[in-house]
């Protein structure tokens, strides 16, 4: 696999993914740059940026846990430093999974992207075609999708999206960065929907809500049988989708509703309604505190 030297990562967003990959990225000694929107007025600036910093504190070993991991990340936003960007062989995206925003940030960052560095996203099934619809055909040569799953730091699958106009090294290059720096195990997949495990996995997640809400299963008697009966503790259905976001969920199914209205599993695309009320009450899972588990 090419040997493509990364000397600083930017990761874009800095919520439940991209402050976890700027982690991992990190402990395997390899500066990044951590962006996000400037804090709100009346927090401090990098409000948000600093308190996903925070949480990288919990992992283990902690990353900020001694001086030569903090000397590795730096925070930053997008009004003051995007001037950084020039600095980075390698920038992941991971704002929210909405195509519109991903498209005005990239508007704003892609003058600022250096002319050998890799761009990428980690969207979790959007078209990485239909991303790079406004990209000039160079960066387009540049650009795929890197999916990490969730947490990046122990999950070890990471596909890889190559578009129709990705050049070929670039994909090789990826690879051997996630193989070679990050230990991960990379499979290639296709611009399709939700790509190939979010594909498979959310088909099974929804089926398995869709059947809980029919039977009036409750959430612990669902997690016991989809997770500690199947040995695996910590990652039953309704678990799983507190981890994942349950906004990110419905931007994953969406995705399935609108770009798969004639699938014959049309049916299992539908939201479930307990998804949709917890997110219009803010109960977003473990980032906000509440999902499906009142404290997660
Ligand atoms: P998140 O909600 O935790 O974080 C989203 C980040 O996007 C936040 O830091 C927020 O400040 C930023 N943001 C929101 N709106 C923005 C805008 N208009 N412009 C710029 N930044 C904005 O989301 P996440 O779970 O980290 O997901 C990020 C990406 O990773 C999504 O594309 C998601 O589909 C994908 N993904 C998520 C998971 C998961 O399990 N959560 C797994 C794999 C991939």
């Amino acid at each position: 696999m090419t040997n493509f030297i990364v000397k600083k990562v930017a990761v874009l967003g800095a919520g439940v993914m991209g402050a976890q990959i700027a982690a991992h990225c990190i402990n395997a000694k390899v500066p990044v740059v951590l962006f996000d929107l400037p804090g709100k007025e009346g927090t401090p600036k990098n409000g948000i940026v600093l308190k996903a910093i925070e949480g990288l504190k919990k992992l283990s070993p902690a990353p900020l846990g001694n001086k030569e991991h903090a000397a590795l990340i730096e925070v930053a936003n997008y009004e003051d430093d995007l001037a950084k960007l020039a600095e980075c062989d390698l920038i992941i995206e991971a704002i929210a999974e909405r195509m519109d925003w991903k498209h005005d940030l990239y508007k704003k960052v892609a003058p600022h992207i250096a002319p050998n560095a890799i761009f990428a996203s980690n969207t979790s099934g959007l078209s990485i075609t239909k991303l790079s619809e406004g990209f000039d055909a160079d960066l387009k040569s540049r650009y795929c999708g890197v999916h990490f799953f969730n947490p990046p730091r122990y999950m070890h699958l990471v596909e890889i999206i190559p578009t129709e106009f990705t050049k070929p090294e670039i994909s090789d290059q990826l690879e051997g960065f996630l193989t070679s720096t990050l230990g991960k195990g990379v499979v290639r997949a296709k611009d399709t929907p939700n790509f190939i495990a979010n594909r498979v996995g959310v088909f099974g997640i929804l089926a398995i809500v869709h059947e809980a809400e029919k039977f009036g299963l409750s959430v612990d008697v669902v997690d016991d049988l989809t997770g500690a009966k199947l040995g695996r503790a910590k990652s039953g259905t309704f678990r799983t989708a507190d981890v994942v976001g349950l906004d990110t969920m419905g931007h994953v199914i969406k995705t399935m509703q609108d770009y798969l209205p004639n699938d014959p599993f049309a049916a299992v695309y539908k939201t479930p309604a307990v998804l949709a009320k917890l997110v219009e009450k803010g109960a977003l899972g473990q980032k906000t505190g509440a999902g499906f588990y009142k404290k997660v």
